[in-house]
């Protein structure tokens, strides 16, 4: 195309002298021609240049001369070409240009465009025949074709399309290339394509470049580069195809930084289970470098399951590859140091197109912190903040445990309840630093003391519990308690001192009637406690028939109370106080009683602690109250010579931490018409020593109204005089005990002696409690006691029969 037709002279010989010159000048030329070139003669060939021997085939131009130019046209064709040569009658006539059929001497068959002219070869007439192989055009007019057909095309593709021709010149920039490239395709034309795309791959891959743009910015180019060729095999050009990766492989890099800077460790598996791929969190995690990682399979490492056991959790991970998952699977395993470590595990398995088994993608989280706070936690709830013993939830539900052994046969059940003899006055005395520490030490020797498998509790104040289930007759159980008692008999020293505290206990062994529950044994065994308390301390008692007698009949007394209350079981008793001095009763005690219907008359002491536990004391402490008001108001008017008289009423403990009290007492006093100045209170030394904020106030305020505090039982408890010092109170009572045998013992005379010399120094009145003998009233007169109570002087009773003896006319009664 575009090459203009070789046109030989007339005569090809012309001018030449001889043949062989025409070889040599000729041949030259015909032989560089690109077209076939062929002369016959009279129909026979006698010349055909290189590029006419290549158009039959012929390696050889032997092959071709003297053969009839006839065997080389198809037999179509052959007519024609004729006819044309018949009308080229003047030398050096040209026939029209025809396409012809030539029949190589293989058999092919190709189309050609033949050209005749009229000639002379050695000076005698010739055709030269100039044949154009018409397959180059042939494949031009397709390439056209195809070009149009690959512009379409590569307008709408993702990819960039370049194309270049032999020259390495851009030929064709499609739209894609140019977003790829920041260059429009008019830009790019005609340049050449290696600045513009930069190092190019071999034909027949691909590669990927990084490329920085016109406008600075880089991006990185998936390059693929094929030839393009014509129908001879030469290349003509080539396809540049190329996609911008950038975006792609910026989010891989960025997935892959969110995946490095996870603090969950992410480890990748293949089908198999070995592990392809972990990030530095999981190399963390499970202690391994990558390289030791990387390769491994997963459950090799030494791990093991929640509860100890080595980690069978392989399986569970090998359904994963199934597609199944696992959720918060924890595992164990030993931290870089030794210490445990605990991971939550998820698994994923990466379902692709295929066939399971698939990648499997795990998760890990170190929730060790997390599980230690949660165990610390539990402890918290379940153990005793100060002594780190169980609480009382963890007894009550070691008594369950061993209530349902025993009914399954098993084991036996012994509760040991045991209290401290002389915590109280190590408390109050040294202080609550020192009183905790005591608790602790106290704990540390039961603990000891115990069996490995018994539950050792703290209830509450210096209240121990220890369950054992391996303790199952009472031979066995008083020798556990015997044993947990002489642990805390010997001296405990703090810092420097050597404090003996000691301990009282009961013991209760389960039996295997139905119906018992841990709230029952622990009351049983706190009974059976109070038995030894009573007994003298020091000492454990193991709650018996009697002492569940006893404790049955705490149980009817608490039921039946409300009722005494509302159908007027209860009245009250006053017992004379007389003035040492004067010998005259200046005070009465109110004291309660209650005629049981069935029981007969119950002692105070035994319901009033039942009362306190119901509350049910508050509305009969009240009604005491006002009973004894309005009794004192009116011997007080009826009688000028009880025109002082006063009345002492005893408090509750229950009673002064009620927050109406104050209230209560007041509107007693208005509706009364009692002067609070002829009002007692007598509370007990341990109710000063709750010494909790509220209940000083209300002793305070109390005090505040006028009315007047005295110290019930006093010497029984742990108070120092000192220490009440603290509290505003107006008077003591000794109690009974120390009065009792004051006659006989001159160590408890001396402690009267000591209390009322001390107690006066204080400025407070002294009350002996329990006169019974006239040899203690002598001496308690000697000692220089204000005040004297007791059978001696005057027995509690109903108003009417203790009125003679406040008058001071006793015989008269009689
Ligand atoms: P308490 O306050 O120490 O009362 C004195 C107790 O000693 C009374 O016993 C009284 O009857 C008894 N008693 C008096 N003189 C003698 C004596 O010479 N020899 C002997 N052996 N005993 C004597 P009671 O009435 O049985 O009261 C017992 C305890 O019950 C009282 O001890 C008091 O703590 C409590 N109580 C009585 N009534 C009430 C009340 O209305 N409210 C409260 N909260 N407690 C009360
Ligand atoms: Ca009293
Ligand atoms: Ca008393």
């Amino acid at each position: 195309m575009g090459q203009e037709t070789f046109h030989p002279p007339h005569d090809l010989t012309e001018g030449i002298g001889s043949p062989d010159d025409l070889g040599d000048r000729y041949r030259l030329l015909a032989e560089l021609s690109p077209d076939g070139l062929v002369v016959h003669q009279g129909g026979l060939i006698v010349y055909a240049n290189r590029a006419g021997l290549a158009l039959v085939a012929a390696r050889d131009a032997a092959l071709v001369l003297d053969q009839s130019i006839t065997t080389f046209v198809h037999p179509d064709d052959i007519g024609q070409m004729l006819a044309r040569i018949k009308k080229l009658e003047q030398p050096g006539a040209v026939s029209e240009p025809a396409e012809i059929r030539l029949v190589a001497l293989d058999g092919s068959i190709s189309v050609v465009e033949s050209t005749s002219v009229r000639t002379t070869w050695q000076g005698r007439p010739a055709m030269q025949v100039i044949l154009r192989d018409l397959r180059d055009f042939k494949a031009a007019e397709t390439a056209l074709l195809h070009q149009a057909a690959l512009a379409a095309m590569s307008a709408n593709v993702s990819e960039g399309i370049i194309a270049v021709d032999r020259l390495g010149l851009v030929t064709s920039w499609n739209p894609a290339a140019e977003a790829i490239y920041g260059l429009s395709s008019a830009e790019a034309a005609g340049r050449p394509v290696g600045p513009l795309l930069g190092p190019l791959p071999p034909v027949g891959q691909s590669r990927e470049v990084q490329h920085q743009r016109g406008d600075r910015q880089v991006v990185t180019v998936r390059v693929s580069v094929s030839q393009l060729r014509d129908a001879h095999d030469q290349c003509t050009g080539a396809v540049i195809v190329c996609s911008d990766r950038t975006a792609q492989l910026r989010a891989e890099q960025q997935y892959a930084m969110v995946v490095a800077s996870l603090e969950e460790g992410i480890v990748v598996t293949g089908a198999t289970g070995v592990i392809e791929s972990a990030n530095p969190s999981a190399e963390r995690l499970l202690g391994q470098g990558r390289n030791r990682l990387v390769g491994s399979v997963l459950d090799r490492l030494p791990m093991w399951a929640e509860d100890g056991t080595p980690f069978t959790g392989g399986n569970r991970l090998n359904g994963v590859a199934f597609g199944r998952t696992v959720q918060d699977m924890v595992v164990g395993m030993h931290g870089k140091y030794g210490e445990p470590l605990w991971l939550s595990v998820s698994a994923q398995p990466m379902v692709d197109p295929g066939e399971p088994p698939y990648p499997v993608v795990l998760s890990f989280t170190d929730i060790t912190k997390r599980r230690i706070a949660a165990a610390l936690l539990l402890h918290d709830a379940t153990h005793d903040p100060l002594t780190s013993l169980a609480n009382r939830s963890v007894i009550v539900r070691a008594l369950d445990d061993g209530l349902a052994g025993l009914q399954r046969d098993e084991d036996g059940l012994t509760v040991v309840f045991i209290d401290l003899d002389h915590f109280k006055a190590v408390n109050d005395s040294l202080g609550h630093g020192i009183g905790d520490e005591v608790l602790r030490l106290v704990a540390e020797r039961l603990r000891l003391a115990a069996g490995p498998h018994d539950v050792v509790g703290r209830l509450g104040g210096d209240e121990f519990i220890v369950v054992s289930r391996t303790t199952s007759d009472v031979v066995a159980a008083t020798a556990l308690a015997a044993r947990l008692r002489s642990a805390l008999d010997e001296p405990f020293r703090i810092v420097d001192r050597l404090l003996v505290v000691g301990a009282s206990a009961g013991v209760v062994v389960a039996g295997r009637q139905v119906g018992n529950t841990a709230e029952d044994l622990l009351r049983d065994a706190d009974v059976a406690m109070y038995q030894a308390k009573e007994h003298g301390r020091g000492r454990h008692e193991l709650f018996d028939a009697e002492l569940r007698a006893g404790a049955v009949r705490r149980l009817r007394l608490g039921e039946d109370l409300r009722m005494a209350l509302y159908t007027n079981q209860f009245w009250v008793a006053h017992q004379p106080v007389i003035e040492v001095r004067s010998g005259r009763v200046v005070s009465t005690e109110a004291l309660l009683r209650w005629d049981h219907p069935d029981l007969g008359s119950v002692s105070p002491a035994e319901f009033i602690p039942v009362a306190e536990e119901s509350g049910l004391i508050l509305a009969l402490g009240l009604r005491v109250l006002e009973e004894a008001c309005v009794q004192t108001v009116a011997w007080r008017s009826a009688h000028p010579r009880l025109r002082d008289l006063t009345v002492a009423v005893n408090l509750s403990a229950r009673q002064l931490a009620d927050p109406y009290l104050v209230r209560e007492v007041e509107a007693v006093l208005r509706r009364t018409g009692l002067p609070a100045g002829a009002l007692w209170f007598e509370i007990t030394e341990s109710m000063l020593m709750a010494d909790t904020d509220s209940s000083v106030r209300v002793l305070q305020e109390l005090r505040g109204c006028g009315i007047q505090l005295s110290i019930d039982d006093f010497g029984t408890g742990y108070s120092s005089l000192a220490y009440l010092r603290r509290f505003a109170v107006d008077a003591l009572k000794i109690d009974r005990s120390f009065i009792m045998s004051m006659q006989d013992d001159a160590e408890d005379a001396v402690i009267v002696g000591t209390v009322l010399t001390l107690a006066h120094g204080l400025g407070l009145r002294v009350v002996a409690e329990g006169v019974e003998l006239q040899e203690q009233l002598d001496m308690l007169t000697e000692l220089g006691c204000d005040e004297v109570q007791g059978y001696l002087t005057g027995r509690p009773g109903r108003a009417a029969d203790v009125l003679p003896i406040l008058l001071g006319t006793p015989n008269a009664a009689a």
